[in-house]
């Protein structure tokens, strides 16, 4: 059941509908004890959050870090902001990169793979699988399905992780000389990865800075910096109106961070 004051969102790669409770200081303070590695983060954070029983390892990669954006614009506006350092020799300004998530999304929404040669359809026989034929041959040369959190997580930290996951998502494999190619088109046109480079330029001598932005990255470690003022909060908190630490750790963490930031004020 969707509880009271869930967000709900249609993911625009699997299409299918989520909806999460919004965190408490109990779920992000769990996100700093560990989990492993990010990949398994990511979908251990958004499978406690679910309403209905999401089981955040059967999302497209893609989708779960829309997931995390679209998360991270509910609780704290749409505005990302990335900082580096001008790269150009004797500058070192500061350079701010600012977009909005939704454009962001936008951009970055999926598309039908256009392949000169090539044909891909949607698979009646497997379902989560895509065919691929060349234009004007009936046969098909390779099916393919889209990478999950969970094949993502289960390979994380192995040398030849990518092999493993083409491994998983593509066959025949090996596939024909050539096929990974086509199929990784495909992909990357059916799910964009959220992951890459953000441009602009210094605004002190005008050199143009390219730096990555890798979203599931940065929404979790938002997470875990707000995490490390819980206990502060709590502080505050069981300070002024006696609450116990239990009620306050299951506080909803932006009623909780208002509450505190009007304890502080007060003070
Ligand atoms: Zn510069």
């Amino acid at each position: 059941m969707k509880a009271a004051g869930a967000l709900a969102w249609v993911l625009p790669v699997s299409g299918r509908g989520v909806a999460l409770r919004q965190p408490t200081g109990r779920d992000e303070m769990r996100l700093l004890g560990g989990w492993g590695s990010e990949p398994a983060r990511a979908i251990a954070f958004v499978t406690q959050l679910a309403c209905e029983g999401l089981d955040a390892s059967s999302l497209p990669s893609a989708d779960l870090d829309t997931v995390l954006l679209l998360l991270r614009q509910a609780l704290r506006g749409d505005r990302v902001l990335a900082e580096t350092a001008c790269p150009a020799r004797h500058c070192g300004a500061r350079v701010d990169i600012a977009f909005g998530i939704g454009a962001y999304l936008q951009h970055h929404r999926p598309r039908a793979p256009r392949l000169r040669a090539w044909l891909v359809s949607a698979c009646a026989e497997r379902p989560g699988w895509f065919a691929v034929r060349r234009r004007g041959v009936p046969d098909t040369a390779a099916w393919f399905r889209l990478p999950t959190a969970g094949d993502e997580r289960d390979v994380a930290g192995e040398a030849d992780a990518v092999a493993l996951l083409r491994r998983r998502c593509i066959a025949p494999w090996p596939s024909p000389p050539g096929m990974s190619r086509v199929v990784e088109a495909a992909m990357d046109a059916l799910a964009p990865p959220l992951a890459g480079p953000l441009s602009g330029a210094c605004p002190a001598c005008g050199a143009g800075v390219s730096i990555g932005f890798d979203p599931r990255r940065y929404v979790l470690a938002e997470f875990c910096t707000q995490a490390g003022f819980v206990t502060e909060d709590v502080d505050v908190l069981a300070a002024r109106y006696h609450w116990s630490e239990r009620a306050i750790l299951d506080l909803p963490s932006p009623r909780r961070a208002a509450y505190a930031e009007t304890a502080r004020r007060a003070a």
